[in-house]
């Protein structure tokens, strides 16, 4: 911490530890610490009383500091990342078993991926392609390293993967058969389901792709080879998966942090998801800067510190005003009555967690009105 203490506040950091809350320079991203330990710790007792593994999602937050709390306080075992520079940060800050749960093609990158070992960390990525295997293999035995490769299966998301039975055997027995490599397991994660807002509708795609990989599963046994790991799972789907009897390890990533889109989605008894299963643990703080509009406030939080993919970010706590539009580096807030004033602070609760806070340096964590920590995004940017 004490290098952070060279730092200007306002023009390298927003906000220092020990600062009161109401010190912190916006537009940034606070986290709620309180909120954010309670959400980890409890993914980490359900995978616990499930019987699952649970290897989070790095690439939601970026940070190595959540990451290890995340692996303190929820007993994860791991992180999973989608990029080889992002899986070096989170090996050279002392995560020791990181997943790249994408393909790895260009040949530098699979080069810099073979060394991941050297970090200290075990390196796991995902193949769909027999062609990837040979390539994988020779910067393995190039660096005399190991790396081990789940098949990806493609169970309903559309993207990367293969689809399941045979195919997956024959590229099992390919990467088992390959120095330097390892089958580790499979690969299974339903992307494209997680954000639907019926519990129903999610349980439903969830179950085909379970079916998918027992049945995959089951050749594979036929064959003598076993899968060490059977990966899936988000926050949208992560109970389905842990009572498929075929998973063992979940990859849930919004969790931590929520956001408004995954916020809407419905539980079992059809209650959002973030009015009890899951806290509001990030926001982006913003201060009003204009109210030359009587109904109007103007907030310094647009485009530039938030990812509206996933539509715009609501007014944490408040239904009196609302976040109606944005621009580069205006956001503008209804306000009919009138009750915002220049300078005051709202909390946004960003659309989507993972695109914003891949622009952002800092994450503030406060606690009790006070800030306790400031930690860096540590991969941010990390996009290769
Ligand atoms: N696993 C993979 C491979 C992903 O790409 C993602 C997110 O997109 C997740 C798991 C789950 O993340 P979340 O819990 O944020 O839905
Ligand atoms: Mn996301």
């Amino acid at each position: 911490m004490s290098s952070l203490n060279n730092l200007d506040v306002g023009y390298d950091i927003p906000a220092l530890p020990g600062m009161d809350e109401a010190d912190i320079q916006t537009p940034c991203l606070v986290l709620d610490l309180d909120a954010l330990e309670r959400n980890i710790k409890k993914m980490g007792d359900f995978a616990k009383s499930h019987g699952m593994r649970h290897r989070v999602h790095g690439k939601m937050h970026k940070s190595v500091d959540v990451a290890l709390l995340q692996e303190k306080l929820g007993g994860s075992v791991g992180v999973c990342c989608q990029k080889v520079s992002e899986a070096e940060v989170f090996a050279r800050g002392g995560i020791k078993d990181v997943l790249v749960s994408n393909q790895v093609r260009h040949p530098a990158k699979i080069d810099r991926l073979a060394r991941i070992p050297k970090l200290g960390a075990r390196a796991i990525c995902c193949v769909d392609d027999i062609a990837n295997i040979a390539d994988l293999s020779a910067a393995a035995q190039k660096h005399g390293t190991q790396i081990e490769c789940l098949v990806e299966i493609d169970v309903g998301a559309g993207r990367c993967g293969v689809q399941y039975g045979a195919a997956v055997v024959v590229l099992a027995k390919a990467i088992n058969a390959a120095p330097g490599l390892k089958y580790a397991g499979i690969q299974a994660y339903q992307g494209a389901m997680q954000h639907l807002d019926s519990y129903a509708e999610r349980q439903t795609k969830t179950q085909i792709a379970i079916e998918q990989v027992r049945e995959t599963l089951d050749l594979l046994k036929a064959e003598g080879i076993e899968s060490d790991i059977v990966g899936g799972g988000g926050t949208g789907s992560y109970y389905f998966e842990s009572a498929s009897g075929v998973f063992n390890e979940l990859q849930c990533g919004s969790y931590a942090f929520m956001d408004a889109d995954y916020g809407r989605i419905l539980d079992k008894d059809g209650k959002r998801i973030d009015k009890g299963e899951w806290e509001n643990a990030l926001f982006i703080l913003t201060s009003v800067m204009s109210h030359a509009k009587a109904d109007k406030a103007i907030v310094d939080a647009g485009l530039k510190v938030q990812s509206v993919d996933s539509g715009l970010p609501l007014i944490y706590g408040r239904d009196d005003v609302t976040y109606v539009k944005c621009s580069d580096e205006h956001g503008v807030v209804a306000d009919p009555g009138g009750v915002l004033k220049v300078n005051d602070k709202l909390k946004l609760v960003p659309g989507h967690c993972d695109p914003t806070c891949n622009v952002h340096d800092w994450y503030v964590g406060v606690r009790g009105g006070k800030v306790e920590v400031v930690w860096p995004v540590s991969a941010r940017g990390k996009a290769y």
